[in-house]
């Protein structure tokens, strides 16, 4: 059997499994709660309240569909043009054209170009988060927070492109099996470390202070059998007015984050229903299920870019010899920028699918569906969401049920538990 053989093999079981891990795991048959119900929740948000969230969302939905576009764009112009080759090889000249110089510089160069196009679209979205108050950010802290996120993406991309180009260098037949286990063991990986190595870059966390919300908060956690060591506080509120509570991290790394915003602007009641939901997220291991697929989808990735290399039109459009030379790197961020794009409508129904399983869990907890429609709407208020978004655009990108979906799910909890 050749390498390719092998590896269309591959392919088919891991899609099998990837298939069958999301049948089981995924809450698929969660369907919104009734329209009419959403449409009496939307009626409670004042008018003016409504018109200035959707003001909002308007001056933002021009960017975020040129960033989109743009993205793209640039991304086809590298990779299905002798372009990004050419950077690749602009970018390894200092070094006497070495492969690794090439892999991890043209890697980053290309990468770079690509986000310097879309620059002017993140500054001009900032003027306008800042604007209507929810970006409590300078220049100066913007500049900062982009900077690191460079360096961080510079430092995991750095790494990535050796490691990758590594394979392809020392086994040009078999990288893609080499290449599919290290992308989806990388995945785990950063699923444990991301919240105690890369989250503390950009946010102080620390452990929410002695008191009655907190000694609550972790009676809650026991009487929902989450073993919780402790529930951290980060410091949003030196970028940002939103609030939010998070849960992050596999086993000994899990835990539930809740901003400084959200103790501010929220009452304990609130909090807590907050934190119900997140517990939902802890007791049905969502960011186990979420690690898996991820790199069961990692995995499919890289064997389809290994099959896709014997495309000797998408080559030659390139401009290289295959598709695991670094001076393909343009024509992996196309196809990976093009797959992208493509799942993630997909991603974005799962993600709901799994947020209202974690509602029902906080309602079943708390036992207390008006506190929770009042969190949803604090939520959506004080992040200036759109209560009831277009639909097409909430099927396509929402990660959320809407306030309205969630609060209507709340009255019909309600209605049930009576
Ligand atoms: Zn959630």
């Amino acid at each position: 059997m050749t390498p390719r053989l092998w590896a269309g093999g591959a392919l088919i079981v891991l899609l099998v499994a990837l298939i069958g891990f999301a049948a089981v795991a995924v809450p698929w048959h969660r369907a919104p709660a009734p329209r009419a119900d959403q449409l009496a929740a939307l009626g409670e948000f004042p008018a003016d309240q409504v018109a200035r969230s959707r003001a909002f969302h308007a001056e933002l939905r021009p960017l975020s569909y040129a960033g989109m576009l743009l993205g793209l764009l640039i991304a086809l112009v590298l990779g299905l043009t002798p372009l990004g080759a050419r950077l690749v090889e602009l970018a390894g000249r200092p070094f006497g054209d070495h492969w690794l110089a090439r892999a991890v510089l043209g890697g980053l160069a290309v990468v770079f170009v690509a986000e310097l196009v879309t620059l002017p679209l993140a500054i001009w979205r900032h003027t306008i988060v800042v604007r209507y108050g929810i970006s409590t950010q300078t220049w100066g802290g913007w500049s900062v927070d982009l900077l690191k996120s460079f360096g961080v993406g510079a430092v995991l991309g750095g790494a990535v492109l050796a490691a990758f180009f590594t394979v392809t260098h020392f086994a040009p037949r078999w990288w893609w099996a080499f290449g599919a286990a290290g992308a989806a063991g990388l995945v785990v990986l950063l699923s444990f470390v991301l919240p105690v190595v890369v989250e503390p870059i950009f946010n102080r966390f620390t452990p929410m202070a002695d008191g009655p919300l907190r000694t609550e908060l972790l009676a809650l956690a026991e009487r929902d059998g989450v073993p919780v060591k402790d529930v951290l506080v980060a410091d949003a509120s030196r970028r940002t007015r939103a609030v939010n509570a998070y849960v992050s991290g596999l086993g000994p790394t899990r835990r539930i984050v809740v901003y400084d915003t959200m103790l501010a602007e929220a009452t304990p009641g609130e909090v807590v229903s907050v934190t119900a939901h997140e517990l939902g997220h802890a007791k049905d291991d969502d960011v186990l299920t979420g690690t898996i697929m991820g790199a069961l989808g990692s995995a499919v990735a890289v064997i389809v870019l290994y099959l896709l290399g014997s495309w000797t039109g998408l080559l030659r459009l390139a401009g290289v010899e295959s598709i695991a030379e670094p001076r393909a790197i343009g024509l992996l961020l196309a196809v990976t920028t093009v797959a992208g794009l493509v799942a993630g409508p997909a991603q974005s129904f799962v993600s709901r699918r799994v947020e209202a399983r974690a509602d029902s869990h906080a309602l079943e907890l708390t036992g207390d569906p008006a506190t929770f429609e009042a969190m949803q709407r604090r939520l959506g208020t004080v992040n200036l969401a759109d209560p009831d978004p277009p639909s097409w655009e909430h099927a396509m990108f929402a990660s959320h049920p809407s306030t309205v979906q969630r609060m209507a799910a709340a009255r019909a909890w309600a209605q049930g538990a009576r």
